[in-house]
């Protein structure tokens, strides 16, 4: 028996289902939620579905850099904004949001560490910087982390991710694609490694220059690599629809673009059974 009734129908009561902000995340795939403490365990990888969430560049250190040996460099390097450039917004405003939301200087953060104790030069980019564009700092910072992988004899591993060149710096941000990989060629004269992790989504002018130049090239599981987006494309060619898997990690492996696909909690593991084979370290540098 029902102790209350409604007196008029067609009052709908919504369930309030909320969720304490920064405990739960929900996978955008599956739509299922997640307890944060139980993602973070399982490499940001959704237990459901098996989607690789995106993750901003620290805990892409913490997942392939051993224990607190990450230590960063250049890390105050940032644009300059050489043209001034405005179009409906200052470039400069939007450098200044992207500052502080991502809580870095730039869109890659480079520095020095040891994975599975091989002494690495790593840089990680972060989508939450102006979709971790290239502009002419990014580019900069990379080039640096060179230099130090060859003078300290490290391997190199990028972990890629971009919306492509960085379009308020106009040629200072397409220079950095013959810049990076000239850098790259002295690297491979060197005889050091060069691994690069692609994860979603990686494209442009990345995946035009330094993206597709390592020795091994491993991609995240799902992610989408290419040159122009798939909108882009479908407006070009007049489609309405793509092939299913069309610049998805697993179909650019087939078609020989990348080396492997691997999910991230084995990243780590992965890369650090290729150096020990590939390119073995000497005795391992001081990371100040
Ligand atoms: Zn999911």
């Amino acid at each position: 028996m029902n102790w209350f009734e409604r007196m008029k129908s067609g009052i709908l009561t919504r369930i309030k289902r909320e969720l304490p902000e920064g405990i739960w995340t929900s996978c955008k795939r599956c739509g299922e939620t997640t307890y944060q403490a139980a993602l973070e365990r399982n490499a940001w990888i959704c237990p459901h579905c098996s989607n690789h969430l995106p993750i901003g560049y620290l805990k892409y250190v913490d997942l392939l850099a051993d224990n607190d040996s990450f230590v960063e460099i250049n890390a105050n390097l940032r644009t300059a904004d050489p043209l001034k450039f405005r179009d409906h917004r200052r470039y400069g405003d939007r450098i200044r949001e992207a500052r502080k939301s991502a809580s870095m200087n730039e869109a890659i953060s480079t520095g020095v560490c040891t994975v599975g104790g091989q002494p690495v030069a790593l840089g990680v980019m972060d989508m939450r910087y102006l979709t971790a564009t290239m502009g002419g700092a990014t580019g900069e910072k990379i080039s640096r982390l060179i230099d130090r992988a060859i003078d300290d004899r490290r391997s190199l591993v990028l972990v890629c991710q971009s919306g492509g060149a960085r379009m308020q710096e106009s040629t200072f941000s397409l220079m950095q694609m013959a810049k990076v990989s000239a850098r790259l060629r002295r690297l491979s004269d060197k005889g050091l490694l060069y691994a690069c992790l692609l994860t979603d989504p990686t494209y442009g002018g990345v995946t035009a220059s330094f993206a597709m130049l390592g020795d091994i090239i491993i991609a995240e599981p799902g992610a989408r690599i290419g040159f122009a987006g798939q909108s882009v494309i479908k407006q070009f060619m007049g489609l309405e629809q793509l092939p299913e898997g069309f610049q998805i990690a697993e179909n650019v492996l087939e078609h020989g673009f990348v080396d492997c696909v691997v999910p991230r909690d084995e990243l780590a593991a992965t890369l650090s059974r290729l150096i020990a084979l590939i390119a073995p370290a000497d005795p391992v540098p001081s990371t100040t």
